[in-house]
């Protein structure tokens, strides 16, 4: 899925491997990620985490998303 093109309009100015950040209060920054709970308890649930890395075009501003630890997810996902 990773090309050197922008799928949308052919530029080669990818910007790869950005995070999304959330600046909470004193611009603590938080990079937004997929969360799947494993387990069903009150307190210290297991749970898989997966950053979100995003890929964004520097000529039209097409952004695409993709997950890193993409199989831990899916069998985190079927628990
Ligand atoms: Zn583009």
């Amino acid at each position: 899925m990773e090309t050197n093109t922008c799928r949308i309009c052919g530029s080669n100015k990818l910007m790869k491997g950005l995070k999304i950040t959330d600046f909470g209060h004193g611009n603590v920054k938080k990079d937004l990620s997929i969360y799947i709970p494993t387990t069903d308890r009150a307190f210290f649930n297991k749970f898989e985490r997966g950053t979100i890395n995003a890929q964004v075009c520097g000529s039209c501003g097409n952004m695409e998303l993709s997950i890193a630890n993409f199989r831990e997810l899916w069998e985190a996902y079927n628990k």
